[in-house]
C-alpha cells in the first residue's frame, strides 16, 4: 500500500565510491521507506567543494542502481541549490537569528572552539562566516527511533552554528535542513555519526519555521579501533559485481531473518524478498566491531 506521507532519503557526499557503511545506510533507508509504503529520494551532498571528487556522485548513483535502488524523484544536487540556501540565510539574518562572524578557530580555542559570542570583529576582506545563534535554544530533545531519547544543550556543548563558511561554502547544517524541508522528507535515516548534528538541525528548523522530521540513526560500521569504517584504511569500496553477497551481508548486519533472501536468482528478486521480509523491529542499536565482509570480498 502506498503511503504518500512517508518520504525518506539517502544523501551521500561524493567524496569517493560508496563504502560498506554508506551502503548499509542506503539499504536500511530504502527498506524503511518501502516498508512504510513511502518514497525514497537520493540527494548528492556536494556543497563542500574541497572534499568532493569529480565523477564520484555518478559512480555512487550507478552503484545504488546495481542494487536495484533508484531515486523515486529526480536526484537533487546541493551544488545547484544556491538560491534556496541564500534565501534561508537572508531570512535568518533579517530576523537576527544569524550573524556575520570573523572569529577564527585559533581565536575560539580558549573556549574549546565553542562560539558563544564574537571575540573578534568581522574581517574587512570579506572572509567571514555566518553563524546561527543558539542563545535561548535551551535543551533540545528528540526521540530517535532506534537510539532512543536524546538531548543536547547547544549553547554549552556546541555553540553558535556555522551556516555559511568563511571560504564561501554552504555549511552542511544549513543545506541539509533546507533540503529536507524543501523535499518534504518525513523520515531521516542516517548513520549515528550524525546523531550529534541533529539537535542543531532541529534548532535551525525551529528558527526557520520548518517541520522537524522523524530521525533514525543507524549503528556505524567500525574497524577494530572503533573508527568509522568509511574513514579507515579498512574501508573497502562497494564492488557492484558482488551485489548479491553484499546485500546478504548487509541484511545480516541489519539483524534481519536469516535465509529470507534464499532462492532469489536476480538482484530485483533479492531486493523484492528483502522488502517483503524486512522487520524494522529487528534493527540493531549497535554493530560488532569489524564485522567480517563476505568472501570473496
Ligand atoms: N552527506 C552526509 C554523509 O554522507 C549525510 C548527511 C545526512 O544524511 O544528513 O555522511
Amino acid at each position: 500500500m502506498s503511503n504518500t506521507a512517508y518520504c525518506g532519503r539517502f544523501a551521500p557526499s561524493p567524496t569517493g565510491p560508496l563504502h560498506a557503511g554508506s551502503l548499509l545506510t542506503a539499504v536500511a533507508s530504502w527498506l524503511l521507506a518501502r516498508h512504510a509504503g513511502g518514497r525514497w529520494l537520493v540527494r548528492v551532498e556536494d556543497v563542500d567543494r574541497d572534499r568532493c571528487i569529480a565523477g564520484a556522485a555518478e559512480h555512487q548513483i550507478a552503484t545504488l542502481a546495481a542494487f536495484g535502488m533508484t531515486s523515486d524523484g529526480p536526484v537533487v544536487w546541493q551544488s545547484r541549490r544556491d538560491g534556496l540556501y541564500r534565501a534561508a540565510l537572508e531570512r535568518l539574518l533579517a530576523s537576527g537569528d544569524a550573524f556575520v562572524c570573523g572569529c577564527s578557530r585559533a581565536q575560539l580555542a580558549h573556549s574549546g572552539g565553542i562560539h558563544q559570542h564574537c571575540v573578534a570583529p568581522p574581517r574587512t576582506d570579506g572572509r567571514n562566516a555566518v553563524r546561527l545563534s543558539v542563545a535561548g535554544s535551551g535543551l533540545i530533545r528528540f526521540d530517535d527511533a532506534l537510539q532512543g531519547p536524546q538531548s543536547q544543550d547547544l549553547a554549552g556543548e556546541v555553540g553558535d552554528v556555522v551556516l555559511h563558511r568563511a571560504d564561501g561554502c554552504w555549511a552542511y547544517q544549513l543545506a541539509v535542513v533546507v533540503d529536507d524541508a524543501e523535499q518534504g522528507i518525513s523520515d531521516v535515516v542516517r548513520g549515528a555519526d550524525l546523531l550529534d548534528s541533529t539537535a542543531r538541525q532541529i534548532w535551525l528548523q525551529q528558527r526557520l519555521g520548518l517541520a522537524t522530521p522523524a530521525y533514525l540513526h543507524l549503528p556505524l560500521l567500525t574497524d577494530g579501533q572503533g573508527h568509522k569504517l568509511s574513514k579507515s584504511q579498512a574501508a573497502c569500496p562497494v564492488d557492484a559485481d558482488h551485489a548479491p553477497q553484499l546485500l546478504r551481508w548487509i541484511w545480516h548486519l541489519l539483524g534481519q531473518a536469516e535465509g529470507a533472501l534464499d532462492g532469489a536468482d536476480s538482484m530485483p528478486a533479492r531486493l523484492g524478498l528483502a522488502q517483503a521480509h524486512f522487520d524494522p523491529q529487528r534493527l540493531p542499536q549497535q554493530l560488532p566491531p569489524s564485522p567480517t565482509m563476505p568472501d570473496p570480498l
